[in-house]
């Protein structure tokens, strides 16, 4: 028989695979991006997943655990698919679109996951792991709404103009020329 605690450790090992998986992906994501913003924002999102690994660890010490890894599919496939779109929309003006589509769906995981895992810290008692979560979570969400600012100032109407940022600055640079 599981126990609410057995079900909230087993889902941080989850989560701790896919925030690592996320540290592999997040450069990618980086380079790819063709706006210079997005690119940063993605850059620093991996600086705090980085610190996500960390705190991760803590909330296992919380439990007087050290940190465990379970195999998580969902975020695997999120990382395959956004893999796919880099692939399918390099060198077009839909990339900083797609990328931001891909990312946001990595977020919305990371959001529903830890929301969860939050309420369940705070029900077996542990007010340590429950902050520790709630701090993820908000970086989550503050990187999730990022995501959101860009697409809608920017990266979404690029793709529907058929503008890069690079094609921009070859244009520009021949005014200026
Ligand atoms: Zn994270
Ligand atoms: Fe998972
Ligand atoms: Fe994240």
């Amino acid at each position: 028989m599981k126990t609410l605690k057995d079900l909230f450790l087993d889902s941080l090992a989850d989560m701790n695979y896919a925030e690592n998986q996320l540290v592999k992906a997040l450069p990618k994501m980086a380079k790819a991006a063709s706006d210079a913003d997005l690119r940063m924002a993605f850059e620093s999102h991996l600086e705090e997943t980085k610190e996500h690994v960390e705190k991760v660890a803590e909330i296992f010490s919380a439990f007087g655990q050290e940190p465990k890894l379970k195999k998580c599919p969902a975020i695997l496939g999120i990382i395959k698919e956004g893999e796919e779109l880099i692939s399918e929309n390099k060198k077009s003006p839909t990339i900083d679109a797609a990328l931001i589509f891909a990312g946001q769906k990595a977020e919305h995981y990371e959001i529903a996951s830890y929301g969860a895992l939050r309420e369940w810290a705070g029900l077996i008692g542990n007010k340590e792991a429950a902050q520790l979560i709630e701090e993820i979570l908000e970086a989550e969400k503050a990187a999730d709404t990022k995501l959101n600012s860009l697409a809608r100032d920017r990266c979404n109407a690029s793709a529907n103009e058929g503008d890069t940022e690079q094609s921009r600055r070859q244009a520009s640079a021949a005014v200026e020329a």
